[in-house]
């Protein structure tokens, strides 16, 4: 009698309680001890050494017969070339309460005007008719300057078609959040709120002040207070050489603010000044930051908040430069594909015109963004987190003489610990 060879899918992860999580299936199975160290043990199994679980293990991609790298291919390319979602980055203005150093946008005082207002809320409606999923995330400068205008673009995109799926979410300074701010960001369905900060308070002052104000932390933090009792935030800690040994302070000064814990998420990033902007701080580089990626980790777990997986970790890209629907998109409606292009016009690759509809004017540029695959590159094709990765980010990539680790996810070193407290989250 023939017996059918299955092998263990690549991209497993043995978590406690003899749980078994696949980062290509995004699936986890609670399993007897035995089956779950002789899952551990073994490579390739007999359907006879399965029976009674087979289909299970199956259905979570945890045992296969396929080739898995070609899965993760075609993943990858159908949603690159799906139409039917979108992914906005919006930066409203570019205008700023705050003076930091290291942000390009200091200098830029762009906002939407009301005529570019009305061409983006009828471009964003009409976009509504066309997809399945649209993602937006408003950004700036500080976009809650430009609130009023953030409010009706969303009411009005909502208005159009109620049942789409959506994801509202925005990146601020959290200096001007109020209650009524949060009442609004609630009822317009926002997922999320992005706050960051720049270190404990003298650190955080020293980078992020305004003209009238030297001690912009205790409003931040009083933000992070008012929003994480209804909304979900995440806060942003930039990192750099001074402050790399202040995460700690920073998390226990959360903790004696009384901010809601339950709903705040925590992620850590080196600042990467913007071309044109001055130098803040002493910048730490991507290898250095990646060993302290999972200190940071476990300084939050000790401390009682959660700390982010990488954001696109349940996508089939890494980010929006690879999807042809999305873009980066500018107060005068210029279209990018990542956010560190915005303003440098040789990465402008189109515009949303005054027929309210994309227009690409960088052709060859546009498609280089899309020439990129994870496949074609040795490291990642022999790399665990592929599935939650799909490749290095191309503006780091190409910047250099590509060595190893260079552009990956910083969960690289930590996403085991990581999906282990993800997990221990939900149960
Ligand atoms: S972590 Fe690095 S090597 Fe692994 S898939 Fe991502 S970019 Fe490629
Ligand atoms: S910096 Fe790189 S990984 Fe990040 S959004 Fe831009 S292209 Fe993507």
């Amino acid at each position: 009698m023939s017996d059918n060879i299955y092998i263990k899918s690549n991209y497993n992860i043995f978590l406690d309680n003899f749980v078994i999580f696949n980062l290509i299936s995004k699936n986890y199975l609670q399993l007897n001890e035995s089956l779950y160290s002789y899952l551990k043990r073994k490579n390739k199994f007999a359907e006879k050494d399965l029976e009674g679980v087979l289909d299970k293990l199956l259905n979570a991609n945890i045992i296969t017969q396929d080739n898995e790298l070609l899965t993760l291919d075609y993943l990858y390319n159908s949603l690159k070339f799906d139409r039917t979602k979108a992914s906005y980055i919006i930066y409203p203005t570019l205008t700023c309460n705050f003076n930091c150093n290291y942000c390009f946008e200091t200098t830029k005082k762009e906002s939407l005007n009301d005529s570019k207002t009305i061409i983006l809320k009828n471009f964003l409606t009409k976009q509504t008719k066309l997809l399945s999923e649209l993602s937006i995330r408003w950004s700036g400068g500080e976009p809650l300057i430009v609130w009023e205008k953030i409010k009706k673009i969303t009411e009005s995109i909502i208005k159009s078609d109620p049942d789409l799926k959506y994801n509202f979410s925005l990146a601020t300074n959290g200096y001007f959040i109020t209650k009524q701010i949060v009442k609004e960001l609630n009822s317009l369905n926002f997922s999320s709120l992005q706050i960051t900060v720049d270190g404990t308070r003298d650190e955080h002052n020293k980078i992020r002040y305004t003209k009238y104000d030297n001690d912009t932390y205790s409003s931040v933090i009083n933000g992070i207070k008012i929003a994480s009792q209804k909304l979900k935030v995440i806060i942003r800690f930039n990192v750099n050489k001074d402050n790399v040994s202040s995460f700690d302070d920073f998390l226990l000064d959360l903790q004696n603010h009384s901010v809601n814990n339950e709903n705040i998420e925590i992620f850590v990033k080196p600042i990467r000044p913007k071309q044109d902007s001055s130098f803040c701080c002493d910048l730490i580089n991507d290898s250095d930051f990646n060993k302290n990626e999972l200190a940071f980790y476990e300084i939050a777990k000790n401390k009682g908040f959660k700390y982010s997986i990488h954001p696109n970790f349940n996508s089939n890209l890494r980010c929006l430069f690879h999807h042809i629907n999305s873009f980066v998109i500018d107060p005068n409606l210029n279209l990018y594909k990542c956010a560190a292009h915005v303003s440098l016009n040789d990465k402008k690759v189109g515009i949303i015109n005054n027929s309210e509809a994309v227009e690409i004017t960088n052709l060859k540029y546009f498609i280089k963004t899309l020439s990129y695959s994870p496949i074609a590159i040795k490291e990642c094709r022999d790399c665990s987190v592929l599935p939650i990765c799909f490749g290095k980010c191309p503006l780091i990539w190409d910047d250099t003489n590509q060595p190893v680790d260079i552009g990956c996810i910083p969960d690289k070193v930590s996403y085991i610990d990581k999906f282990q407290q993800l997990f221990s989250n939900e149960k």
